[in-house]
């Protein structure tokens, strides 16, 4: 995705009633070396029909945010604190609380929350057909018929812009390019129509052409199908594009989170700063000034003292910072910052 920062996304869906509330979730690795805290006491809430997009660089936690939630994280790794109630009319159900195996979490993984990936490899087999994976895919969801559920599917790959779909969906993934490849996996995780698409940086591994149709279509299917979108990604101008709301994480903390216009229009954390900083905008030559933050990401088992952003940080305060970890403060409606500076 080009490096612009269109400053869109609004409050349009403040209203909606919430679909997903993670509160305070903490998923931690274990392993010979230490404890690994991937997510740090996350919070955030996305709303019915709303696009929120998680940023931060690799590492930070946003990843495994998203497979805490579908409850497929590694098997070295444990949520060992807090909550992820998935609301319906009915009340709301605490996914923590699932067998991760049990058939409750299996009908949410795919009916009400689905997933697409960097790599579309990764969510098809290379053995079966598009149409064998996308049926599969349905009637463990719905009740019908093969011949009803090759109707669906077909319907869904017209839908996501596959060229003849009748055919396609008789082709084996390996045999598509790598635009259509991701086509035939949002086609097949919109096949049960979810109430929530985790896009997992959907434009990552697909050329320059094909990002902007990628992000054109979830745009699209998102306000057609009135879906939330949660979109997982590196690239702020990917959640420029999309999101109503953005979380901005650093090594497992949300440390800045707002509406999309607000946060690109008046960054409050410096790490959030910095990001906005780094990327380029078009059409402002080769002049435009570029800064990147200084330092790098610690590694995963050294995580600093105080703020675990203060040895990269342009406005430390010393013996304040980097002795204890800042208080999240709430600015502004749905505005919140991790940060001394605003406590
Ligand atoms: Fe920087 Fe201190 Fe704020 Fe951390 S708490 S981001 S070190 S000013």
């Amino acid at each position: 995705m080009n490096a612009v920062i269109h400053q869109q996304g609004a409050s349009r869906t403040s209203e909606k009633p919430p679909l997903l509330s993670v509160k305070d979730l903490s998923t931690y690795f274990f392993s010979r070396e230490g404890v690994l805290k991937a997510v740090d006491g996350v919070s955030f809430e996305i709303r019915r029909g709303e696009a929120l997009g998680i940023a931060g660089e690799s590492g930070c936690g946003k990843s495994v945010t998203a497979q805490s939630i579908l409850r497929l994280v590694p098997s070295n790794g444990r949520i060992v604190g807090g909550q992820i109630l998935l609301h319906d009319d009915g009340g709301a159900t605490d996914l923590v609380k699932l067998n991760w195996k049990g058939p409750e979490i299996r009908r949410i993984r795919g009916k009400e929350i689905a997933m697409i990936f960097q790599e579309p490899m990764a969510g098809f087999s290379m053995v079966y057909t598009i149409g064998n994976q996308t049926i599969e895919a349905i009637r463990l969801h719905q009740h019908c018929s093969q011949a009803e559920a090759r109707k669906i599917a077909i319907e869904t790959l017209g839908r996501v812009g596959m060229p003849k779909p009748e055919q396609t969906i008789d082709a084996y993934p390996y045999a598509l390019s790598g635009g259509m490849r991701q086509r035939a996996m949002i086609a097949m995780a919109l096949s049960c129509h979810p109430s929530l698409l985790i896009a997992d940086e959907p434009t990552t591994a697909v050329d320059v052409t094909i990002q902007a149709q990628v992000l054109e279509l979830l745009k699209d299917l998102q306000r057609d199908m009135s879906m939330a979108l949660m979109v997982i990604t590196h690239d702020l101008a990917v959640i420029s594009e999309l999101c109503d709301r953005v979380m901005i994480m650093y090594l497992g903390k949300d440390v800045e989170s707002a509406p999309a216009r607000a946060l690109f229009s008046d960054p409050k954390h410096p790490y959030t700063v910095g990001l906005l900083k780094s990327v380029p905008e078009l059409g402002r030559g080769r002049g435009q000034e570029i800064a990147a933050i200084s330092g790098s990401v610690p590694g995963p088992y050294e995580r600093p003292r105080g703020c675990s952003f203060h040895p990269r940080c342009p406005r430390l305060i010393q013996n304040v910072c980097d002795v204890e970890p800042p208080p999240q403060v709430e600015l502004a409606s749905s505005h919140r910052v991790r940060c001394h500076l605003y406590a």
